[in-house]
């Protein structure tokens, strides 16, 4: 069976993507490879430790994917959250700030329930302005949010220390 260090050796470092300075981690590969794939998602379905979740919030766009993936395997809903404008419906939104500047995040309204306990999705946490917002979406609806999951986190950027304010778990697969 493949493992996480197997998927970690596939993630592949894209210097100055998509802009001089960063360097972007690429998830791809690892979507590509289906025993590391599986391990990823055996892995996050793991780290929700069966927690009674009724939701799967996740953020665009890798987030989808992994979350979608998820919500699958735990045969709950999902709710995507995503950038300003890209929704079609009637919205709820929050600025969060980004790494310069600040950006806009938006849900649908009926997308999570009042007292749905929700695990909020995304591919990789770097200095977690866009988690926290996603948390300030699903708490506006009504709802909790059970954890944080990602694959990757840059620990350097402290998003753990930007989630701490919301007071969930917060899980990561892959660090750096
Ligand atoms: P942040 O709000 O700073 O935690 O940024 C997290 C979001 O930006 C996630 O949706 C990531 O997909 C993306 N992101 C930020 N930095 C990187 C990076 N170095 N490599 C890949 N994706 C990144």
């Amino acid at each position: 069976m493949a493992s996480l260090d197997f998927a970690r050796q596939l993630i592949r470092d894209v210097p100055d993507f998509p802009q001089p300075g960063i360097l972007f981690k690429d998830i791809t590969p690892v979507l590509a490879d289906p025993r590391a794939f599986q391990a990823v998602l055996d892995g996050l379905e793991d780290r929700l430790h069966g927690g009674g979740f009724d939701r799967i919030v996740a953020i665009e766009s890798r987030g989808f994917i992994f979350g979608a993936a998820l919500a699958d395997r735990l045969k709950v809903g999902f709710s995507p959250v995503r950038k300003l404008g890209k929704l079609p419906y009637q919205t709820h939104r929050i600025e969060y700030a980004l790494e310069y500047g600040k950006g806009v995040l938006e849900a649908h309204v009926d997308a999570v329930m009042p007292g749905e306990k929700v695990a909020v999705v995304d591919d990789l946490l770097a200095t977690g302005g866009t988690a926290w917002g996603a948390a300030q979406l699903v708490q506006k609806e009504g709802g909790q949010v059970g954890a944080f999951l990602f694959v990757v986190e840059l620990a350097f950027l402290k998003g753990r220390e930007r989630l701490a304010s919301v007071g969930s778990p917060v899980e990561s697969l892959i660090t750096y």
